[in-house]
């Protein structure tokens, strides 16, 4: 924090920060539009619009805006004009179902002037599916296969609402089911293809770097100069950007181009990321999609070494991290919970005396739960974790947010202490990552 008020002073620029990447050259704009009751209100989180955003937009599509409407046709249709003013592609994403709440079907074939008909093949599709599943299908369901004879009717396989595109003018207005699953595979499996053949020319490239314990300021003040340079390098042709994407604790760095020459933005965007990658480099944990749980992975496999964490505060959730991936049981071997005195005592022998003298978020339990966790799990690596997650639980001396975390291995134990300011959970998840953090360090000097 105190790093970041002293950067007020110094003078770097922050090149095109948050502007979304889009096709300079085509400028393809997209309007999103959520349609559904639960979303308006609160109940559901719009978690669509935003997985649809970042697909389009990593794939240079310009999302110019992402509204919400309830099931009604008024808001719907209002909704699709006011989008349709600027955008050239409206996806819509809801109210697919066969329920009578669910009206977009009938409104958008409305809104086009497009009867409904029977489409045999969408009928098919669904009997074989539920056929093959044993299942039967129900009236409802099958009305499914009513679509406006106006658009295009594409096949959802994954669900039983098909996709339906209407084209008007230049424009294209897309509808698809609210589901999360369907509307993914949908959107990164058919949809996106289709619109890049339709409406997108350029290259696109993107290069991720993955850093942890280092905040997006100092970040951006230790590669200003490359940040200008890659500002200066856009051209009507050629479109490039540094974009920092953080999250907590962490930030991505993306580096993209965008434009015709393939070779030259390739070239481009992998020369900066070589020249980032030395400024920066005891912050970075990994590139493209690769998680910090799974860079340890990486290492512990080389070094043929295994691991156990011993949870307190953190209550598994380290656990969750690296059984997240896939093959870890190769080096993971598991967690002792050990919330209460007893378990920490029992399960990890931190004498009672340590616990009660110095309590439980403290350098000295830390340190025991260490010990017995070698000596107990052996494994080759343990990290502990013992803090106080809040709200409650605070004292002057040791406030919500404090943690004391341990990694070690037969030679060395290192232990420190923490402080955040966050919720529970982003307490919880701040814990977690720092501890990761601190495994791979002592794995990289190592
Ligand atoms: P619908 O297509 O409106 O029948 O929605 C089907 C299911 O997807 C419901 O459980 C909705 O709550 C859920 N859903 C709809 N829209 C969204 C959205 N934007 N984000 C997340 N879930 C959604
Ligand atoms: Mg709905």
């Amino acid at each position: 924090m105190k790093e970041d008020l002293k950067l007020e002073r110094f003078t770097y620029p922050i090149v095109s920060k948050y502007l979304p990447l889009h096709a300079i050259l085509e400028d393809m704009k997209v309007g999103i539009l959520i349609i559904g009751d639960e979303i308006l209100s609160g109940e559901t989180l719009d978690t669509n619009s935003r997985f649809a955003a970042k697909l389009l937009n990593d794939h240079g599509f310009n999302v110019i805006n992402r509204i919400t409407v309830g099931d009604r046709e008024k808001e719907i249709t209002d909704g699709l004009e006011y989008l349709l003013k600027e955008a050239d592609i409206v996806i819509s994403c809801g109210g697919m179902g066969p329920t009578k709440d669910d009206i977009t079907k009938k409104n958008l074939a409305n809104y086009f002037g497009s009867e409904l008909i029977w489409d045999a093949k969408v009928e098919e599709e669904l009997r074989d599916r539920y056929e093959r599943m044993g299942r039967v299908l129900n009236e409802l369901t099958l009305q499914q296969a009513m679509v406006p004879a106006k658009a295009e009717v594409i096949i959802n396989p994954v669900g039983t609402a098909p996709v339906f595109w209407f084209q008007k003018n230049n424009k294209a207005v897309i509808t698809l089911p609210g589901v999360p699953i369907e509307m993914r595979h949908l959107m990164e499996h058919i949809i996106l293809q289709k619109l890049k053949e339709k409406f997108v020319s350029d290259f696109i490239c993107h290069e991720t770097i993955r850093t942890v314990g280092i905040a997006e300021s100092l970040l951006a003040k230790k590669l200003s100069i490359i940040e200008e340079e890659i500002e200066k390098s856009c051209t009507s042709e050629h479109y490039f950007k540094l974009a920092y994407l953080p999250e907590l604790a962490m930030v991505k760095l993306r580096i993209s181009g965008i434009g015709k020459d393939q070779n030259l933005i390739q070239k481009k965007v992998l020369g900066w990321k070589s020249e980032i990658i030395p400024l920066i480099e005891e912050y970075i944990y990994g590139y493209g999609n690769e998680e910090l749980a799974e860079t340890i992975g990486k290492t512990l496999q080389l070094k043929n070494a295994t691991l156990a964490t011993a949870e307190s505060c953190t209550g598994g959730y380290l656990a969750h991290l690296f059984t997240s991936v896939p093959g870890s049981s190769v080096y993971y071997k598991g967690s002792v919970i050990t919330y209460a005195y007893e378990f920490k005592e029992d399960l990890l022998g931190v004498k009672n005396e340590t616990l009660n003298t110095f309590g439980a978020v403290s350098e000295e339990t830390c340190r025991e739960m260490i010990a017995g966790a070698l000596s107990r799990l052996k494994t080759d690596y343990v990290i502990t974790t013992t803090g106080i997650a809040g709200p409650g639980g605070g004292t002057p001396d040791k406030p919500v947010g404090m943690v004391w975390i341990g990694v070690g291995n037969k030679n060395k134990i290192i232990t420190k202490k923490y402080y955040f300011n966050r919720n529970r959970i982003e307490n919880i998840h701040l814990f977690a990552i720092t501890a990761l953090d601190m495994l791979r360090k002592m794995l990289k000097e190592e």
